[in-house]
């Protein structure tokens, strides 16, 4: 059925009374003498406000634009508002668009303080409450991560270094070690051939270990000692407040909600392996080390020898992302070590098992 409109030619004071016709691409508007075709994407509003009642649209081309169509009957409107995807003009859509991007500035200040506060204080309030089979995924990633990053170094695989032998050394120093602290975590170990002095915590209880550490470390002691204090942060969350911290917490739920692959994760492995934990975290982790090597009567003087050594040692083993860049050397660090020594040491593994750990990557 025809719709009815008025209609001005824009040249006259003359108002016709139209026929309105809705074709696919356009509006038909037909009366005797008038015979124009709007084309839906060129109607535009010309009233300053579409809830004035009669509207009145106008057509955007060159030769009609001065024409008008008035329209007061709803369903008319509703259909041209359904069929024309440009109805609102430029005039208005700034002064929309203006009003948008206060909004949008005004949910960008909001948005960016939500995820301020996250940052700095949800990952310590949060990390305890997250439960540790979580922190295991999220450490499983974090993993894989580090892989991936020296992977892409080396161009190629990282190796994770299993000769069974020195699977079982670690496997032994490792359970001597969990056994003197009660912890929900379950401590694995993972060697990675890479050539750098360093070790560190993940999420959940992973704890990587480059192959250049046992290389340069001396004795089993001193491997102990480094664990150990690994295990101190982990006990404490260090590793996945850090992640939360660094990555915001919503990668970290994203993770839990199984949402995350391997390797998407990226800077997460990057921040765990270039941050350096607070002096607080650093002395916390190293009084649980001295607590579980003092149960293990293993002497915390390997503890306080590897960081001597390593911090007389130049070039080769430092570098941004080894253990002294994330450890910085501290006298009273390695004092406090030395006066923690109990009074009936043992080694921490048998010759042999040293042995074997230290070549547990088979070529060294
Ligand atoms: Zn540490």
């Amino acid at each position: 059925m025809n719709q009815q409109a008025e209609y001005f030619d824009g040249q006259t004071a003359a108002r016709y009374s139209v026929a309105l016709r809705f074709d696919a691409a356009g509006l038909q508007i037909s009366e005797d003498g008038i015979n124009q075709f709007w084309p839906y994407a060129n109607i535009r509003y010309a009233s300053e406000d579409p809830d004035d009642r009669p509207l009145t649209f106008r057509c955007h081309m060159s030769q009609l634009d001065a024409t008008r169509l008035i329209i007061a009957d709803q369903t008319t409107i509703d259909t041209l508002r359904i069929r024309c995807p440009d109805l609102e003009d430029r005039i208005r859509r700034n002064r929309q668009r203006k009003r948008g991007v206060l909004w949008a500035t005004a949910g960008t200040v909001s948005l960016g303080l939500i995820v301020w506060s996250s940052i700095h204080f949800l990952p310590r309030i949060a990390a305890p409450l997250i439960p540790i089979s979580w922190e295991e995924s999220l450490g499983d990633a974090v993993v894989d991560d580090i892989e991936g990053i020296f992977g892409a170094v080396t161009k190629g695989e990282v190796k994770r270094c299993e000769t069974a032998d020195g699977r079982l050394a670690l496997d032994i120093l490792t359970s001597l070690l969990v056994s003197q602290v009660k912890t929900p975590y379950r401590f694995t170990i993972i060697v990675l051939d890479v050539d750098m002095v360093n070790a560190l915590a993940a999420p959940g209880g992973r704890i990587v270990v480059f192959k250049k550490l046992l290389s340069e470390a001396t004795s089993a002691d001193e491997v102990a000692g480094i664990l150990a204090h690994e295990m101190g942060h982990v006990i404490s969350r260090d590793p996945t407040e850090a992640v939360a911290r660094d990555m915001g917490m919503s990668l970290v739920f994203n993770v839990l909600l199984g949402g995350l692959g391997s390797g998407i994760t990226g800077a997460a492995g990057q921040a765990l392996l270039s941050s350096a934990y607070s002096r607080d975290a650093e002395q916390a982790s190293d009084r649980i080390a001295l607590g579980i090597l003092s149960r293990a009567q293993i002497s915390p003087k390997g503890f306080a020898d590897f960081f001597d050594r390593m911090s007389k040692e130049d070039g080769g083993v430092g570098g941004a992302m080894s253990f002294m860049s994330s450890h910085p050397p501290s006298g009273e660090r390695a004092k406090a070590a030395r006066n923690a020594v109990p009074a009936n040491v043992q080694p921490a593994l048998s010759d042999a098992d040293w042995k074997a750990l230290k070549t547990i990557c088979g070529n060294s």
